[in-house]
């Protein structure tokens, strides 16, 4: 019994020094961090260069050499290199949340394109997966005018699973969208898929989008961010949501805060859609982000049947607006036909949607 008590109080003192010295630890590791925030806040970059892997290599090594243990030298080497790695993010001024991230008093973001805007009203983007020619693109340009939808979107550069199927038109695919687009008084909307030919895209549509398969294509992000264009970017369909708003921030970082953010999907075991619709993206998104949120029904669905009702979907989820593919021939279409309406089914879609949504001008 007395054995067994005086156990327990070596146990709580151990437990007091343990915290103690962990106390002592963080004081420590906050009287460096103060030290690193002085010298960023005076802008002192000699001071700062002491933060460099070299000067770090050599001012852990001194240490080392006075280390009288228990600690290895190796164990301090790994303890202090994640030191120095902390004291380099804070010098580097790394925001503590996202730019992107909903915050008390910053406003939420409205895109505006050529008297439209994505992020007030919801508003429709329809078009064809690939611009293929300029009857098509007519016939669908007309349609879009004609119900007052204001978004044309085209691939002129194609992502394709395989490397047989059609590519898309390139810059060909880029002039006959901003034609018809100019024609028809409609935002035009087209993937770049290569940052060598981000600038070409930005030149001829109004909005660059970033496709799914390449929202982690950080080189891509760069040279998009670098055109000053508006951007639609999808979410990868294995990436998080988390993922999604750190790829967002590669726009704010470069100082182009237009970015859509579009639900298109993710992969799940299911087999009868193409992919799942990830709905709770939605309202998620919103509220962890101060960017517009759209759904791309027709790729999330890979199948026309049910494109009517995962629109209303989003829209009664709160998106910002809706993507969709649309095409004058929809069975004769070069990619993705079974996925895409005919303008008379966009027409009826039109119809079955709740009162109060429209195309909102800026
Ligand atoms: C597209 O919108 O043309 C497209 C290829 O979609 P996703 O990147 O979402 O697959
Ligand atoms: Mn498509």
């Amino acid at each position: 019994m007395a054995k067994a008590a005086e156990t327990s109080a070596t146990h709580e003192s151990f437990r007091d020094r343990l915290d103690a010295a962990n106390r002592r630890l963080m004081d420590a590791l906050n009287d460096h961090a103060r030290v690193v925030q002085s010298a960023r806040e005076a802008n002192d970059a000699d001071a700062l260069a002491a933060l460099g892997p070299d000067e770090a290599a050599r001012a852990i090594e001194t240490l080392v050499a006075t280390n009288t243990g228990p600690f290895s030298a190796d164990t301090i080497r790994s303890l202090f290199a994640e030191v120095f790695r902390a004291s380099q993010a804070l010098a580097e001024g790394m925001p503590p949340t996202l730019r992107v991230a909903r915050k008390e008093g910053k406003p939420d973001v409205v895109v505006r394109v050529r008297g439209r805007a994505i992020g007030l009203a919801p508003v429709l983007i329809a078009g064809p997966c690939a611009v293929e020619d300029e009857a098509q693109m007519e016939a669908v340009a007309a349609s879009l005018g004609r119900l007052g939808i204001g978004f044309l979107r085209g691939g002129a550069y194609k992502p394709r699973t395989s490397p047989y199927a059609f590519q898309g038109l390139g810059e060909a695919g880029l002039e006959l969208l901003e034609a018809v687009g100019r024609r028809h008084d409609l935002v035009t909307i087209s993937e770049a898929v290569d940052p060598r030919t981000v600038e070409l895209v930005a030149r001829h549509a109004d909005i660059v989008q970033v496709g799914s398969r390449n929202m982690a294509s950080y080189e891509l992000l760069k040279a998009v961010a670098a055109t000053g264009k508006p951007v639609l970017l999808k979410r990868g369909f294995g990436a998080t949501l988390d993922e999604l708003l750190q790829a967002a921030e590669y726009f704010f970082a470069a100082g182009n805060e237009n970015v859509v953010l579009c639900e298109r999907g993710i992969r799940t075991f299911e087999r009868e859609t193409r992919f799942t619709l990830d709905i709770s993206a939605v309202p998620l998104l919103r509220g962890m982000s101060r960017l517009p949120v759209i759904v791309d029904v027709s790729h999330a669905a890979g199948r026309r049947d049910i494109v009517p009702a995962l629109a209303r979907a989003a829209l009664a989820a709160g998106a910002h607006g809706v993507m969709l593919e649309v095409h004058p021939h929809p069975d004769a279409a070069l990619s993705d036909g079974p996925q895409q309406l005919d303008l008379r089914e966009l027409e009826a879609l039109l119809q079955s949607f709740p009162a109060g949504w429209n195309q909102s001008k800026a």
